[in-house]
């Protein structure tokens, strides 16, 4: 029996050291170079080639190598009967958390306005309001947004998070459903998207929802980045509904040397680097989930194909 590794960016070292070590009795393949594929039982995998998947007929699971599934069901022949399990490790959980709070404290403290100023050289203190006095929105309570919604709350600021079905969060007020969503978007002035891409979702953020928002509001988008209609965030950065947006990721990945949002001064560009998996956590969690179904219990987290996340 074999694991299967499918990961042209990966350190495939690194991944054969660590499971060769946790579970010795499987063979570990690195694609294309597979053995047999009667003896693949899990592949580790983020853009596997197209029409891959579906020739392992000994498959028992999926592992994504990342918390979002998208890459993997481009493949329109994905079978459907196995698990695709996500990945929620605990280093990148950490460090998309540390990435909004980053994002949030610029903005809150002037240093968009600093940077800008130290270009012309000039000494002017802006004033800024306190944390107590801002309300964070965290669109998106689940393994990622929940912890973050927590970090800023223990910090001292108010914050208001949105979810599909209603959540329960200590010192946070959790909104549910697209009913909701005006509730959050009028009281917060920094808006934090980690929201999955699904049909819901995609363009969700557009020129309704930002005139909802606070003049001079922020944005920070570490979800996907389809959920922004990039057109009508370029209007409201324009009009200065939105002062400043910190966007780790887009519809199109790399982002394009033509796109807009390039050359505007009022965005931050980072190249989906919000929470890059750690090889070293990940290898734990996979290896756990992998136990698991050995034992025959659920692995967790499961793309749930009905919910489309
Ligand atoms: P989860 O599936 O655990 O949580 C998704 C959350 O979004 C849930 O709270 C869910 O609601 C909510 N949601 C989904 N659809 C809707 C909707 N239509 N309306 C309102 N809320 C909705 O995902 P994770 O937290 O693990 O990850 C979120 C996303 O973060 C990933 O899909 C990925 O795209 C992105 N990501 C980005 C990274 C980066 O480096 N930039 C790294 C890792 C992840 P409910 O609770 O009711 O189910």
């Amino acid at each position: 029996m074999s694991i299967l590794f499918c990961w042209e960016n990966g350190d495939a070292e690194l991944w054969r050291n660590e499971f060769s070590s946790r579970l010795p009795d499987y063979e570990f393949n690195v694609h294309p170079d597979v053995r047999s594929i009667y003896d693949v039982q899990y592949i580790l995998t983020w853009m596997p080639p197209i029409g891959d998947l579906k020739r392992y007929p000994n498959l028992k699971a999926i592992f994504s190598i990342g918390a979002g599934c998208d890459h993997i069901l481009r493949d329109p022949e994905v079978p459907r009967d196995i698990p695709i399990v996500r990945l929620i490790d605990d280093a990148s959980v950490r460090d998309m958390s540390h990435f909004a709070l980053h994002w949030a404290l610029h903005f809150q403290r002037n240093f968009h306005i600093y940077a800008k100023q130290q270009r012309i050289r000039r000494w002017q203190r802006q004033p800024y309001h306190t944390v107590d006095e801002h309300c964070v929105g965290v669109l998106g309570l689940g393994g990622m947004g929940t912890p973050i919604a927590r970090l800023f709350a223990d910090l001292g600021f108010e914050v208001a998070g949105w979810s599909r079905t209603r959540r329960k969060v200590d010192k946070v007020t959790c909104l549910a459903g697209l009913g909701e969503l005006p509730q959050l978007l009028g009281k917060t002035s920094i808006v934090v998207s980690v929201l999955p891409l699904t049909s819901d979702t995609d363009g969700l953020l557009n020129s309704e929802r930002f005139a909802l928002m606070k003049d001079g509001s922020f944005l920070i988008n570490i979800g996907r980045g389809s959920v922004i209609n990039d057109v009508d965030l370029i209007a409201a950065l324009d009009s200065g509904k939105i002062a400043g947006a910190a966007l780790d990721v887009f519809a199109t990945e790399p982002l394009p040397a033509e796109h807009p949002f390039w050359g505007h001064s009022h965005v931050h560009i980072t190249p989906h680097a919000a929470g890059p998996t750690n090889d070293t956590s990940a290898v734990v969690q996979i290896v756990s989930n992998i136990e698991k179904i050995e034992r025959g219990e659920e692995p967790y987290p499961v793309w749930d194909w009905a919910l489309g996340y």
